[in-house]
């Protein structure tokens, strides 16, 4: 610490050479031989006293806590104030020995910035001389040694030399002052320096504005290279971005002056007139009012990191071998297919799975690396064979599969895709000299007839494919009743036999109610089976298998005869609740569906006023005369019937009249929303109108909100069923259910 001291006593003493400014306060303070002499002669006068004044400079220090503190300090350090003390009293001897030389003045110039370095200010200095001036002038004033014609010349050489070291004193701490005043400029300079050549080298544009008056607070140099010509404001480089994505980042911006931290991605043009990509990072700086008072950004180039994202979402989409889409990005496709399909009515989608015949030949005969070879030609024929918006992916192995995202009529669009893309395989592919002809299978499932998600669209199609290679028709369309094959619907199918025998069925009921009497009109039997392993099964879950083996007719009777028996129970219990029972098309086409009817009648007289019976319209245009003729008989027997899930299949009009039936049932699909979807509803209203104009009565199913209900209620349907008025539920429930609803009978 010293030495480094003594070094900058050297380099300050450049400032100012103690030589030439000795000289000048010599003669500023006409200090002159005169005053020497007589300095020399009462010298040993002056020095009288010294340990009081030993004693007066200590107090003195003491006497101010500041400069207490400061003595602390030093004390701290391990140095003795006595010692201090000391040297202040040597000073007052040298003082007085009129040493004026240049020496002696370089001296108390380093003396000067010790004091700068402990921290001693100026005014203590003060306060010390003054304290030298006053223990001298005592003396001189009282002292008898002193002959009174001296005492004036003496007072005036003393004052002098006192003020030649307090001087050279302070000039020496102005100089380590200044000096240290320097360093830090230095310092600081050069900091700035380091934090600009950071700022050219480090490609993010940083910026900040001063958002209350709107002015540019800082823009990093590297901002020139980005926008060359202006730093528009308040948003650096916003008139180079795009202009389509500029809304966005103004967006951003407001959101920032919300106090929002933001990030906000955006293309930006380049000078040299190319496109790149560009992340705004906005960060706000709040007062300490909360208020935003600063933005600041940061703007960077993510161009490569954009593309690299893109590369990896490539790579993790595509199957490496054919550059076609892989499994992953074909399922997604189909869900969005299926997703737009149901927006849109009408809209069918098509799946295909295509799996090439005897291709293990090949690998096995000529290789793998053939086998891949071949593999992408034939994936490069299929491509030809597609329309743009068709997705063609390789699953795997030898298995490709097509998504027709969009075909008005599944089974004819998609049937002469598939002997378009079957078409490829009737021209041999080469592999050296060697002719090669493939075939291969294609199944094909149809969204929504076949299957409502992808997984059993997947399923479905593959299944289809499996029959058309047993076939050996080229393309197959699922087909319910040809896909009993799997165990598990075997094991199921099995299940559903005994399921009667053990009486694992169930019938649930859910409530129907009238609007203009606000009365509960009758209930729908809904089919449930508990089955031993898997739980309560709905009938989705069971019925087609039913209906595929032929058991649905069983069913059916078993349905029939369980309802006219609670029907009749109820009546007996003064409950007048007439059933509704769901007739699936297989029982509606058997010849013995009246039979059926009237059997489970029979044992209650024939009241047909028991049972209704609920038919799709499919079902009854499929075969209008027959229609008309069992329908006429349900009619004599006194049980009416509802065309159910009206609106999902094809109605003719003209037919319509002529069918003997009592009431149409809206389909739930368009109930459910239709307090949301302008355009269900409008579909809900035309069925009213056309159900009444007909003569008919208009229930609507699937009521599951009081907003739905108020709706049906002011476009005039007779009755409503759904989960909003009650559950389908086992018929102990019901009498809970009316005692506690608002529905009576
Ligand atoms: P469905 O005849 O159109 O019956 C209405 C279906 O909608 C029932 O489903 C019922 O639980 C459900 N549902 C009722 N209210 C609401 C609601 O507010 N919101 C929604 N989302 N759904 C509601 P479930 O019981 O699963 O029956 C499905 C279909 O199975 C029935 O449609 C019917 O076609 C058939 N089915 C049920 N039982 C039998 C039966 O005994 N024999 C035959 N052949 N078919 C039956
Ligand atoms: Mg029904
Ligand atoms: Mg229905």
């Amino acid at each position: 610490m010293q030495g480094r001291f003594v070094q900058q006593s050297k380099e300050s003493s450049a400032r100012k050479e103690s030589p030439a400014l000795n000289q000048q306060f010599l003669q500023f303070l006409h200090i002159n031989e005169n005053d020497l002499a007589i300095l020399a002669r009462y010298r040993e006068v002056l020095q009288q006293g010294k340990e009081r004044f030993a004693r007066i400079f200590y107090d003195y220090l003491y006497a101010f806590p500041a400069t207490a503190q400061v003595l602390e300090a030093y004390q701290a350090q391990g140095n003795h104030i006595e010692h201090l003390v000391k040297r202040q009293t040597e000073h007052l001897v040298e003082l007085l020995s009129g040493n004026i030389t240049a020496e002696s003045a370089a001296h108390m110039m380093y003396i000067g910035e010790v004091h700068y370095r402990y921290n001693i200010e100026p005014v203590w200095i003060m306060g010390a001389y003054w304290l030298y001036l006053d223990h001298l002038q005592t003396i001189m004033a009282s002292s008898s040694a002193i002959e009174a014609q001296h005492r004036a010349a003496l007072e005036d050489a003393v004052i002098k030399l006192l003020f030649r070291d307090m001087g050279m004193l302070l000039e020496g701490y102005w100089n380590a002052a200044f000096l240290a005043l320097h360093q830090e400029k230095d310092r600081v300079s050069e900091l700035q320096s380091q934090v600009q050549s950071m700022l050219r080298n480090i490609p993010q544009l940083l910026w900040s504005v001063d958002v209350v008056s709107n002015h540019l607070l800082y823009v990093s140099p590297t901002t020139r290279q980005i926008c060359p010509i202006a730093a528009e404001m308040p948003i650096p480089c916003l008139g180079w971005t795009v202009p389509s994505d500029r809304e966005l980042v103004e967006r951003a911006w407001q959101r920032a002056l919300q106090g929002e931290r933001i990030e906000v991605e955006s293309r930006v043009h380049s000078p040299g007139g190319s496109e790149r990509w560009f992340r705004r990072v906005f960060h706000p700086f709040l007062s300490a009012e909360g208020k935003v008072v600063r933005v600041d950004g940061v703007m960077e180039d993510i161009s490569d990191t954009k593309e690299t994202r893109e590369q990896l979402r490539r790579l993790a989409t595509t199957d490496t071998l054919t550059g076609l889409p892989n499994r992953m990005l074909w399922y997604d496709r189909v869900t969005q297919a299926i997703a737009a399909a149901r927006r849109e009515r009408g809209r069918q989608v098509a799946v295909m799975i295509l799996d090439l015949n005897h291709f293990k030949i090949i690998n096995d005969t000529l290789g793998h690396p053939t086998g891949d070879e071949i593999l992408y030609s034939i994936a490069q024929r299929l491509r030809t064979a597609l329309r743009e918006t068709d997705t063609l992916a390789r699953l795997g192995g030898d298995e490709f599969a097509i998504l027709l995202p969009d075909v008005k009529s599944g089974v004819q669009d998609a049937g002469k895709v598939a002997e378009n893309i079957l078409a490829c395989f009737s021209e041999p592919l080469w592999h050296e000299d060697n002719e090669i002809y493939l075939g291969a299978a294609i199944g094909i499932a149809v969204y929504p007839d076949h299957g409502r998600d992808v997984d059993t669209l997947v399923r479905r199609a593959d299944i289809a494919m499996y029959g058309a290679k047993g076939s050996h028709t080229g393309h197959l369309f699922y087909n319910a009743e040809t896909d009993t094959n799997t165990a598990q619907r075997l094991q199921l199918s099995s299940d559903l036999r005994h399921a009667l025998q053990r009486d694992e069925l169930e019938l649930y009921y859910q409530p129907k109610v009238h609007f203009s009497s606000r009365r509960m009109k009758g209930v729908e039997a809904l089919l449930r089976w508990h089955h031993p392993q898997q739980g309560l099964l709905e009938p989705g879950q069971f019925l087609p298998l039913a209906e595929q083996t032929g058991l649905i007719n069983s069913i059916t009777e078993w349905v029939l005869k369980r309802a006219a028996a609670q029907a009749q129970a109820w009546r007996a219990d003064g409950l007048d609740l007439p059933i509704a029972v769901n007739v699936s098309p297989r029982t509606f086409q058997s010849p013995r569906f009246v039979e059926m009817l009237r059997d489970a009648l029979s044992e209650y007289s024939g009241n047909g006023a028991l049972l209704e019976t609920e038919i799709t319209e499919n079902v009854l245009m499929a075969d209008i005369a027959r229609a008309q003729e069992v329908l006429g008989k349900l009619g004599t027997m006194g049980v009416a019937t509802s065309i159910d899930d009206f609106g999902t299949g094809y109605s003719s009009l003209a037919y319509l009249k002529q069918l003997p039936i009592d009431t149409l049932k809206i389909d739930k699909s368009f109930v459910l929303d239709m307090a949301h979807n302008e355009n269900d509803a409008m579909i809900v209203r035309s069925i009213i109108d056309l159900g009444h104009n007909l003569g008919f009565e208009v229930v609507a199913e699937g009521v599951e909100t009081a907003e739905v209900m108020d709706l049906l209620e002011s476009l005039g349907c007779d009755y409503a069923q759904g989960y909003h008025i009650g559950r389908p539920m086992p018929a102990t429930d019901l009498r809970t259910w009316l005692a506690g609803g608002g529905w009576h009978l």
